[in-house]
């Protein structure tokens, strides 16, 4: 049984001021939710901030990014095990924008990948095709080289404790959702190829949906066999939305 976890990516948005209001929204209203779980991503200065605005409530926290080193002379970064003393629980990698705009390699996320779970986080593997690679039918090969690299870095027991996003970066950000079809199309896909390693962790394992999720095509979307919750950018800023989004993943 896949439990489906809806996850707030913040990106690099809000105040101390917006977070409190966002979270003051958010706490306490998901713990009358079952079946579903909820994270927060938010900027690495607002972690300390949301830890304890989550206070008791069912909400886990977790980072955008982390560092492939433990500690030392890397100025700028955040490791693992800061984030893990921050109280984070999960950190996403391989999120689009740091592959496109900080030039992540598939190399780079798998050894973010393994850094994350040394330091005892969940990492979150987000994964996408271009509307390029989509365009000239690449789409499944762009997937598996992505989810490949880490699988071989790491071994697929990895897995056992991890989650996915499949975001096709067409979708991030534009509106432009991928119908429930496209995405249980990859989604399916993702799951035999995970199989053909290990069919339990195949079938444990959480892929999230993101791009462009709201809470008009949530449900229809988290309805679909292998889809088992989202990754959620712009509508994880209004608590109303992202709870509707919730919502529709809890049973
Ligand atoms: C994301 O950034 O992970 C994302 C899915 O963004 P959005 O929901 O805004 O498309």
């Amino acid at each position: 049984m896949r439990t489906p976890l809806v996850a707030g990516n913040w990106k690099m948005n809000g105040t101390r001021a917006s977070v409190a209001e966002l979270m003051q929204g958010l706490a306490g209203e998901t713990d009358g939710l079952t079946g579903v779980e909820t994270l927060v991503c938010p900027s690495f200065v607002f972690i300390q901030q949301v830890q304890e605005l989550i206070g008791k409530t069912s909400i886990k926290l977790g980072a955008q990014d982390l560092y492939v080193e433990a500690g030392g002379a890397f100025t700028g970064e955040i490791s693992g095990p800061m984030l893990a003393d921050a109280g984070c629980q999960y950190v996403l990698v391989g999120h689009s924008e740091r592959r496109a705009l900080m030039g992540e390699t598939d190399e780079i996320v798998a050894r973010k990948f393994a850094a994350a779970q040394e330091h005892g986080l969940v990492p979150v593997l987000c994964l996408g095709e271009t509307l390029d690679e989509r365009q000239s039918d690449a789409t499944m090969a762009v997937i598996s080289r992505q989810f490949l690299a880490v699988v071989e870095t790491v071994g697929i027991e990895a897995f056992r404790n991890a989650v996915v996003a499949y975001e096709p970066v067409w979708a991030i950000g534009t509106g432009e959702t991928a119908s429930p079809e496209q995405a249980q199309e990859v989604h399916a896909a993702l799951r035999a190829l995970a199989a053909k390693r290990s069919a339990k962790i195949a079938a444990d394992l959480r892929l999230l949906y993101g791009g462009s999720v709201k809470a008009a095509n949530a449900r229809e979307l988290f309805s679909m066999p292998d889809i088992d919750g989202g990754l959620i950018g712009g509508a994880s800023l209004q608590a109303e939305e992202f709870l509707a989004i919730c919502q529709a993943a809890s049973s």
